[in-house]
C-alpha cells in the first residue's frame, strides 16, 4: 500500500462504475450457476458467448490497443467502425478516452500520481480501483495527448454517441440472439452478463498482472512483464514487457510460436488489403536490448555475489557485451547491404556473390560470440 499520506484521503465514489461493475459481477456468479443448473444453456449459446467474448476483447486490443493509442498500424474505415462498436460492447468508455489514459500510462508508467493505473499501487488499485473512484478528475476531459485520434470520424462518432451504442450493442445483442434461438433469459446471462464481467476483467489483467508477474527479457525500467500464462488470458497482450519496451510495434510476441491472436488478426487484415503501414521493431534493435538486459541483471548478481575476483569477471562481462555489440552492427549492416544488393539490378553478380560471403562470416562470428555471450551469462544465472 502507499505510503503518501495523500492517498488516505480517498476521493469521491464513481457510483455508476460502482454499480456496473457490481450488479453485472453478482448476476454473472449468481445467475449464470442457477440457469445452469436447473435449465442449461445450449451449445449454441455459448458458443455465441465465445464469439461475443472474443468480438470485444479483439476490439479493445487491435483497435482502442495497437491501433488508436500506439498507431501500429493503419486499418479501412470498416475495421474500425467495427472496432469502434466492439468497444462499445465491451463497455471500456469510448476509444478517445480510453486510448488518452493508455498513453499516459506509457509516458508515466508506475509513476503512482501520474498514471492512471500504476501498478506500483497495488494489484486491486491497478486492476479496478482507479475506476472506483475520481482519482485522476482533473484530466477527465483532457484529450490534448489524443489530438491525432480526433482527426478519425469514427473515432469521434463513437466518442459522442458512446452510451447509446454501449446500450445498444449490451442489451440489443443479448436480446435478439436469444430470441432468435429461443433462450432468451440463458443468452442474457451468458452473452450479456457473463461475457462482459470476462472480458472486463481479462482487460483488467492487462494492467494489473501483466505488471507483476512474469519476466522482464526486454528492459526493467519499468514493472511490465512477459507471461505466457497472462498472453492466453488477454488475447496475446501478456507479452507486456516487450511491448512497454517497443510499444509501436504491432507484435506484442515477436516469435511465431508465441501466442498472439490480436497479432494474428492484424496480419490477416493486412493479407486481406483491411490493414496496412504495420510498424515492426528492427531485429536488431531487439537482439540489442536483450543482451544489454542481460548485462545489466548479471551485473546486478554478480554484485550481490561475495567473489574474490568480481571486478575482473564483471569486467570481462562488459568487455564480452561490447564485442557483442560490435558483431551485432556488423551482422546486421552487412544483412541490410545483401537485401539491398539483391534489389539493385546494376550490382554484378560477383560483388554479390563478394558480400554474400562477407555476410555469412559475420553472422558466423555474431553466433559464435552469442555463445560466449550465453555461456557466460548462464554461469551467473
Ligand atoms: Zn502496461
Ligand atoms: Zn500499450
Amino acid at each position: 500500500m502507499p505510503t503518501n499520506p495523500q492517498y488516505n484521503k480517498k476521493p469521491a465514489i464513481i457510483w455508476l462504475n460502482v454499480s456496473v461493475f457490481l450488479i453485472t459481477f453478482l448476476v454473472a456468479i449468481i445467475g449464470v450457476p442457477l440457469y445452469a443448473y436447473f435449465q442449461g444453456f445450449s451449445s449454441t449459446t455459448i458458443i455465441m458467448a465465445i464469439v461475443s467474448l472474443s468480438f470485444c476483447e479483439l476490439s479493445i486490443t487491435a483497435g482502442y490497443h495497437r491501433l488508436w493509442s500506439h498507431k501500429a498500424y493503419k486499418a479501412n474505415p470498416v475495421v474500425r467502425f467495427v472496432y469502434a462498436i466492439g468497444g462499445a460492447f465491451a463497455v471500456q468508455n469510448s476509444a478517445l478516452h480510453w486510448c488518452s489514459d493508455h498513453r499516459i500510462h506509457h509516458q508515466h508508467v508506475d509513476d503512482n500520481d501520474r498514471d492512471p493505473y500504476s501498478a506500483k499501487r497495488g494489484f486491486w488499485y491497478s486492476h479496478i480501483g482507479w475506476m472506483l473512484r475520481e482519482h485522476q478528475a482533473h484530466r477527465y476531459h483532457d484529450y490534448k495527448n489524443v489530438i491525432d485520434m480526433q482527426k478519425d470520424k469514427i473515432v469521434m462518432w463513437q466518442h459522442k454517441h458512446y452510451l447509446t451504442l454501449t446500450l445498444l450493442t449490451n442489451f440489443g445483442i443479448p436480446i435478439l440472439f436469444g430470441l432468435l434461438v429461443g433462450e432468451l433469459w440463458g443468452s442474457i446471462l451468458l452473452v450479456g452478463f457473463l461475457r462482459l464481467v470476462v472480458s472486463h476483467h481479462l482487460t483488467f489483467f492487462i494492467n494489473s498482472l501483466a505488471h507483476m508477474w512474469g519476466s522482464q527479457p526486454y528492459s526493467d525500467k519499468n514493472t511490465a512483464k512477459d507471461s505466457v500464462v497472462m498472453a492466453v488470458l488477454t488475447f496475446g497482450e501478456g507479452y507486456h514487457n516487450f511491448h512497454h519496451a517497443f510499444q509501436y510495434d504491432y507484435r506484442n510476441a515477436i516469435k511465431w510460436w508465441q501466442y498472439d491472436p490480436t497479432k494474428w488478426l492484424i496480419q490477416i487484415l493486412s493479407l486481406t488489403g483491411l490493414a496496412n503501414s504495420l510498424k515492426r521493431i528492427s531485429e536488431e534493435k531487439i537482439a540489442k536490448a536483450i543482451a544489454t538486459q542481460e548485462l545489466n541483471k548479471t551485473k546486478t548478481k554478480l554484485i550481490q555475489l561475495s567473489l574474490p575476483n568480481k571486478e575482473a569477471i564483471i569486467e570481462n562481462l562488459q568487455e564480452e557485451y561490447e564485442q557483442l555489440v560490435i558483431k551485432l552492427n556488423a551482422y546486421y549492416s552487412a544483412k541490410k547491404a545483401c537485401l539491398e544488393s539483391k534489389k539493385d539490378q546494376m550490382i554484378q553478380n560477383v560483388e554479390k556473390s563478394k558480400l554474400k560471403q562477407h555476410y555469412n562470416e559475420l553472422k558466423l562470428s555474431w553466433s559464435a560470440q552469442q555463445q560466449v555471450w550465453q555461456n557466460l551469462v548462464h554461469q551467473y544465472a
